[in-house]
């Protein structure tokens, strides 16, 4: 899953979650992108801010929490996707998404833009095992998915936004 922050033709700035980059473009050329405030199905990609990404595989347990919350938000996801009333939608995925922020929050380290590398060393045993979270572009967070080690994109965290 990766989070998009998106456009469009009236300005009007929105999040939205695509299986991968693939996914947007595809339903994007074919109009099943809509603006969640006037339906408009002319979107672009807003400039990309960092993503903030927990890697769910380094997880020393498995925390059921996270888990709900993850798929909360993808469920959220995929209703505003699919034609659900999109003010309703965005509403509840927003919800969620500040659900699944705090969670995030109160259960993985923040280690800010050295997320890919942290990642990584967690990931060969160089570091130790724990949830964590920080900054990583769309490519980092590929490359990290074509090593397997899975990543989860979310909106950025409002508090940190803040802090830069
Ligand atoms: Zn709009």
């Amino acid at each position: 899953m990766i989070c998009y922050q998106l456009l469009c033709e009236h300005d009007h700035e929105f999040e939205a979650w695509f299986r991968d980059s693939t996914a947007f473009d595809e339903q994007a050329a074919h109009g099943e992108v809509q603006c969640p405030f006037c339906g408009n199905d002319q979107i672009r990609k807003a400039v990309m801010s960092p993503a903030v990404a927990s890697a769910k595989d380094v997880q020393v347990r498995t925390s059921a929490d996270q888990k709900t919350a993850i798929e909360a938000a993808e469920k959220a996801a995929s209703d505003m996707r699919s034609g659900a009333d999109p003010q309703e939608a965005a509403q509840t995925f927003m919800e969620v998404v500040s659900k699944l922020q705090k969670h995030v929050e109160n259960t993985c380290d923040y280690v800010g833009e050295d997320f890919a590398e942290e990642a990584r060393a967690i990931h060969s045993g160089d570091a130790e095992m724990r949830d964590i979270y920080g900054e990583a572009t769309s490519e980092e967070t590929e490359e990290l998915r074509d090593e397997g080690i899975e990543v989860i994109s979310i909106p950025k965290l409002a508090d940190k936004e803040q802090a830069n």
